[in-house]
């Protein structure tokens, strides 16, 4: 019995082994390696699918939402069915079918200052698939203060980024990034991506994994091949996918760094320096959800829209105000009623969840918020104005 699953073992992961870089003895370092993927979503599926295909030992995944029809289009570890599973449930199962040799461990709860090293000191590598800075700003905290690597990906509409973060062979996120960027909040929400950007990154992000598994064990054969595998430090790529243009731009280590400088100024995970991850924790009313219909057959309604300037001057719904997310969370009152009721809207529908926990914390009760958003509003309105063959003519499309 003992052959035959060395028999099995070896036939499933030969097309590897025959690569000198890795080799028997690199095969064994892959199953020696726990990484742990925070987020499965557009850059985790892709990246565990080959980090299980390829064999590592042990793979964690945390992750505390469930799925969505609307993430289908680019997280690939997901189907139909799954539609309002635990995405970390989902996940194992999926990954335990493909590859039953990896151990996986499930984590159905979001990276917060609270877990985040009690979690990430069981892995070797972080594989950070999150979407949001301040997530990326955790992660980064407590892999310095673990001396972990941290494999870095990003997407935004038809670009992603990706390198690799150590902070004891190079610079860390926050050398690349010193503060959360005034522009953050509009960034991280509703750009939109295309689904296979996301699984370049995500490819990416698992090779960049696998060639640091194989620098991270000892190793007595192949050495130079080995050393050939240069991982991402002190790079990052940047890729355009209009035009398949990548660029690969030095980055170093900042002399000034808040944590990874020999005087750093942030020595513990301190919530204060994370505000979104914690905001996420509040829940939001019972009644918070209103659709499109609900709000044109109300009357009089105090609607904010909360997203950035530029995109309220461009359009908004008529009689809304316009107090933008990133003066929310940077202002400390609000010249609004906390008694009153009001409804918030965005783009999308994520924005204005973000901004209703704010405003909760600020005192503010009646709140709701329309689902949807600004895209679903103007959906509600173009088909009650325009005809299906006027809305054809506008977008003509074979
Ligand atoms: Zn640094």
């Amino acid at each position: 019995m003992v052959y035959k699953r060395v028999v099995f073992t070896m036939d499933r992961y030969q097309r590897q082994i025959s690569l000198p870089e890795i080799g028997a003895q690199g095969q064994t370092q892959l199953k020696q390696t726990r990484i742990l993927c925070v987020g499965a979503g557009g850059l985790g599926s892709p990246a565990l699918l080959y980090l299980a295909a390829a064999g590592i030992g042990e793979l964690g995944i945390i992750d505390g939402d469930t799925v969505e029809l609307s993430n289908l289009q680019r997280q690939v570890l997901f189907n139909t069915r799954d539609n309002g599973k635990h995405k970390s449930h989902v996940a194992k199962d999926r990954l335990q079918a493909l590859n039953s040799d990896v151990t996986i461990q499930c984590y159905p709860e979001r990276l917060s200052p609270k877990n985040a090293i009690q979690v990430m000191e069981n892995y070797d590598i972080i594989l950070d698939g999150t979407d949001n800075f301040a997530s990326k700003f955790l992660i980064n905290d407590a892999a310095v203060q673990l001396d972990l690597p941290v494999v870095y990906g990003s997407i935004s509409q038809f670009e992603g980024r990706a390198s690799v973060f150590w902070a004891k062979k190079g610079p860390c996120y926050r050398c690349l990034y010193a503060t959360l960027p005034k522009t953050a909040i509009q960034n991280c929400a509703e750009a939109g991506v295309l689904g296979a950007v996301a699984g370049i990154i995500g490819c990416i992000q698992a090779t960049e994994a696998i060639k640091l598994a194989l620098h991270l064990q000892p190793r007595t054969e192949s050495f130079q091949q080995v050393a050939s595998l240069k991982p991402l430090i002190g790079n990052l790529l940047i890729l355009d996918a209009k035009t398949m243009h990548i660029e690969n731009f030095k980055i170093s280590k900042q002399p000034s760094c808040a944590v990874c400088s020999q005087h750093p100024t942030i020595t513990s995970l301190d919530e204060a320096n994370y505000p979104d991850c914690c905001a996420l924790d509040i829940p939001l009313p019972i009644d918070f959800e209103l659709n499109v219909h609900e709000i044109s057959n109300r009357g009089h309604v105090e609607l904010i829209d909360v997203r950035e300037s530029n995109e309220w001057k461009l359009e908004h719904i008529p009689g809304a105000q316009n107090i933008p997310l990133s003066s929310l969370t940077s202002q400390s009152e609000l010249t609004l009623d906390p008694e009153k009721k009001y409804v918030l809207y965005c783009q999308s529908g994520k924005r204005s969840q973000q901004a209703a926990k704010i405003m909760i914390q600020k005192g503010f009760n009646h709140l709701q918020h329309i689902s949807g958003g600004m895209i679903q509003w103007k959906i509600f309105n173009s088909k009650s104005e325009y005809s299906i063959h006027e809305m054809l003519e506008q977008n003509p499309t074979p």
